[in-house]
Order: structure tokens, then sequence, then C-alpha cells
């Protein structure tokens, strides 16, 4: 298959060729087509894999498809274990969106809230957050998850030996129950299969 096969929309497929992308790789070959079909996924890849396209492609080609029902609301949420994964995805996310008007915002700990207020305030499509500085903005009602419609959760098992899987269920509690929901993980213990099958929605495994 190509990107083109995949029937990503126009500003995607110019955002990937700008990347040198040939083709996709095979956990994109099957999380894309899942994601554009609106099935959750529960994904083992490693790092490496090409796993973020995997997840970002078919969420921007969704945002940019339909209108925009709740201006300044985040309608993506990517939960991410650490700030430098944060920032990497955030990185892929404006590169493959970079033809496109989505905005998006990164929002971690161990730097001011201020900055990140702002911004929230001035409307974000798609946050990517790891979950304690997530769960700060909530509880000081700078954003709300109700309008999001897709939400990942990227390399589960790091959450897992993070402690950070009561979080992860706090915040799934308060998402949308009509969203779409993809867990990618390079491992699948009990404790994340567990996490699935509470939060996922009868979801298309793949492995790679
Ligand atoms: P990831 O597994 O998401 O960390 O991606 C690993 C690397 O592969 C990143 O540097 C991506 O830019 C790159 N990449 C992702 N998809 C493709 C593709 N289809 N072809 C070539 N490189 C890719």
């Amino acid at each position: 298959t190509t990107f083109t096969d995949l029937g990503l929309a126009e500003p995607i497929l110019r955002a990937i060729e700008a990347q040198g992308y040939s083709q996709p790789t095979p956990i994109q070959s099957k999380v894309i087509p899942a994601m554009m079909a609106d099935r959750d996924v529960l994904g083992t890849a490693q790092t490496g894999t090409g796993k973020t396209a995997a997840f970002t492609l078919p969420i921007i080609h969704r945002l940019i498809g339909r209108g925009r029902p709740e201006p300044r609301k985040v309608r993506a949420l990517i939960l991410a274990p650490t700030r430098e994964l944060a920032a990497q995805i955030e990185e892929n996310v404006r590169a493959y969106a970079a033809n496109t008007r989505l905005s998006s915002a990164v929002v971690v700990g161990g730097v001011k809230p201020g900055p990140q207020e702002r911004k929230l305030a001035r409307g974000v499509d798609i946050l990517i957050a790891t979950p304690g500085r997530l769960e700060d903005h909530l509880r000081n009602r700078v954003m709300t998850l109700d309008a999001v419609e897709v939400a990942v959760l990227d390399e589960a098992d790091q959450m897992l030996d993070l402690g950070f899987i009561p979080a992860i269920r706090r915040l799934f509690r308060a998402l949308p129950s009509d969203r779409q929901t993809a867990l990618l993980s390079a491992t699948m213990p009990p404790e994340i299969r567990r996490l699935a099958a509470d939060f996922l929605s009868n979801p298309d495994e793949i492995a790679v």
C-alpha cells in the first residue's frame, strides 16, 4: 500500500511527502485504516516502527475532515509518559499538520503553567500531555476534556512503570464515552490488558 491508497487527505499527503516517507510502515498500514474506520485500537509496537505517525495521521485526517463544532476545545488528546516523548510527538504533529489550520500544544510538568494556560485559552485542537500536569489544568478549570473525540495512550507500559495508571484511569473517566481510543504499548502486561478492557470498546488488536 501507499499513503494515497490509505485515503488520507491531500494536505496530509503533501506533508508526508515533505518528510520523505515513501511508503507506510507495517504498523501504519494496519493502524491508519482501523482508526479511519472509527475503530478503537490496541497496538503492540516498539518505538522506531513509525507508531507515532500511525496514530497522529488519522487524528489529523479526522479533525480536518469534519467541522469544528466546539471552537477552543481540545478535540484530540495524546497521553505520553515523559516530557521528552510528549515533545517528540508534538514535533511530529506539527510536521504532519503543517498544511492545515490545526493547532497543537504540549502540557507537561517541570515548566511554569502560565504559558500553557494562555496557549490553551487561545484554542488547541490536538493536545499532547503527561498525566500529572494535565490533571492540574483540569483541577484548575483551565480546560476541559468534554470535546475530546479521540484519545491516545502512548507507551502504556511506561505509564505503568512510572505509576501513572491511577491517573490514566481518572483521565479516561473524564473523557466523553463516545470517543475513539487507541492504546499503544511495547509489551502487554496484565495491568495494561485490564486498562484496555475497561476503556477500549471492542478494539482491533494490532501487533507488528
Ligand atoms: P516512531 O516509531 O514513531 O518513533 O518513528 C520512528 C522514526 O521513523 C521517526 O523518525 C519517523 O520520522 C520515521 N518514520 C515514520 N514513518 C515513516 C515512514 N512511513 N517512512 C519512513 N520513515 C518513517
